[in-house]
């Protein structure tokens, strides 16, 4: 039975159960397949026949999961946009994506009541499912295509490693629905019948509200960032008391400290904690471990995990050939839940993917090593960052900075505390200065960016030189500028 297959049954058997709440409201799962259905209806009747994708712009309304499955049981994949992104940059999306077209909330509403007869014909195995746009190096975000195939890959292996009881479970939704980690939670829920309980930026930006919402939330799998989990923790309060139903933790997305771990496992002594591991181009994660006492014994850093069975998780030297046990090297991902490639760009040697035999495979960039069949994550090859979970490319906040009027020259790097991107510097050369104080320019030039890209990318802090210091081949001398503000 497929994904939408399952969710169709729940809808059935369960009609009046609820697959998603957010904020003040709430979603059956018989409303969740009627409206789907409906607006696949209408997208079958309103474009031609086709893959081009539909495009969401949105948070975390209910209708977001509704036009999610309206497109994909019209054939076309949905390109989740988050309301965070700047229009401009959000424009950038649509183009590459060649969306059909783009949708808020409140016109998916309205389209969700209309009738048609069309018939729609539902994505197949090897169709895109979604595409999930990620930071990219030159300035410009780079669209992932995932297929049907890579999720199903992805969550019949999630399905198998943790006993789901089909209908009783609720999913914490931490991660808005244009980044990867929530891929975990959302198809994880509507895979088992369960409830999605999404956290919005609201309740995120305001601790009361975030408490008093997991009070009343009944989570029984949370699914989140470290850095989010890490968050909760300052609240004396977030323990079983305040989540009595809580048994399982699945981390992802970034480097999850093992105080974290301890603490978790003194709060929740009945939850299991995993570590998961996986860029957005291997479909959310592909090695996994759970993180119990003994682990925590005996690891610091702690492991990513052991691949999922049939993905070839190696780690290889500049020659691309496997290194001895133990030895560091670059971490390669082979297998069916790896995407086919970025939208729009037919150039898949030079995007890091590439064939390994029969086997879709790319090369993630990141630093590892294998020992006693474990994954270990060291860091990165190149310059991009994780900061409280999200993915970002130090030059693409750079090129965006050079692009602004006053702006020669940017140079971004992140402020690094106890090996822990807390946030990012911006060293910036300008071509003409007037009356304004560093202070009032920074300021200015924030609000520039801001236009450009999201909130979580803006530099924290703006240092103006006259120029950068440079290595003995001409380089910008990124140490120095780094030591400068150690
Ligand atoms: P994204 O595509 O946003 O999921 O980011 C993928 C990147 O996040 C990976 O290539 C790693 O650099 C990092 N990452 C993902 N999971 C982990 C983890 N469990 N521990 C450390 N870093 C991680």
């Amino acid at each position: 039975m497929d994904l939408l297959d399952r969710i169709s049954r729940t809808a059935h058997e369960y009609p009046e159960k609820l697959a998603h709440v957010s904020e003040d409201r709430t979603l059956t799962y018989a409303e969740l397949a009627q409206k789907s259905d409906a607006l696949a209806r209408h997208f079958a009747g309103a474009f031609p026949a086709g893959h081009a994708p539909v495009a969401v712009i949105g948070h975390k309304e209910p209708e977001m999961l509704i036009a999610f499955l309206g497109a994909v049981k019209s054939g076309r994949p949905y390109v989740p946009i988050d309301v965070a992104i700047p229009a401009r940059r959000a424009a950038g999306m649509l183009q590459a994506s060649q969306a059909v077209v783009a949708l808020t909330p409140s016109e998916i509403a309205a389209l969700a009541n209309e009738r048609s007869s069309a018939k729609p014909r539902r994505v197949g195995l090897n169709d895109p499912f979604y595409i999930i746009f990620t930071s990219g190096s030159t300035g410009e975000p780079k669209g992932v295509v995932i297929t049907l195939g890579c999720l199903t890959t992805f969550l019949e292996w999630m399905l198998e490693q943790h006993p789901f009881t089909r209908g009783r479970e609720t999913f914490l939704n931490q991660a808005p629905f244009a980044f990867d980690l929530s891929v975990m939670d959302l198809y994880l829920s509507l895979a088992t019948g369960g409830t999605l309980f999404s956290i919005g930026k609201n309740e995120i930006a305001n601790p009361k509200r975030l408490y008093s919402a997991l009070d009343h939330s009944t989570v029984t799998v949370w699914v989140s960032t470290p850095t989010f989990a890490q968050m909760c923790l300052i609240e004396r309060r977030f323990n079983r008391t305040m989540l009595p139903q809580l048994r399982r933790f699945l981390f992802c997305g970034e480097t999850l400290a093992p105080d974290t771990v301890a603490q978790l496992l003194d709060r929740f002594p009945e939850a299991e904690i995993w570590n998961t591991y996986g860029p957005t181009e291997a479909t959310v994660a592909c090695t996994s471990v759970r993180i119990d006492r003994d682990m925590l014994a005996r690891y610091a850093p702690l492991p990513v995990g052991a691949p999922m069975p049939g993905a070839k998780v190696l780690v290889v030297d500049g020659e691309g050939q496997p290194v001895t046990p133990g030895e560091r090297g670059e971490i390669i991902i082979a297998g069916a839940h790896v995407s086919p490639g970025y939208v729009g760009s037919p150039d898949l040697a030079n995007s890091g993917f590439f064939w390994m035999g029969n086997l879709r495979a790319y090369r993630t960039g990141d630093w590892g090593r294998i020992e006693n069949g474990l994954l270990f994550f060291e860091g990165r090859i190149d310059a991009q960052f994780k900061i409280n979970g999200y993915r970002i490319e130090l030059g693409d906040v750079e090129e965006n900075l050079r692009s602004l009027p006053t702006v020669t020259d940017a140079a971004v790097l992140p402020v690094i505390r106890q090996g822990i991107a807390q946030s990012l510097a911006a060293f910036v050369v300008l071509s003409r200065r007037g009356g304004e104080s560093d202070f009032e320019l920074g300021t200015r030039l924030r609000s520039e960016l801001a236009q450009r890209i999201p909130a979580y990318m803006l530099p924290g802090r703006f240092i103006f030189v006259d120029a950068f210091p440079m290595t003995a081949n001409g380089k910008t001398d990124r140490r120095r500028l780094a030591d400068s503000i150690r």
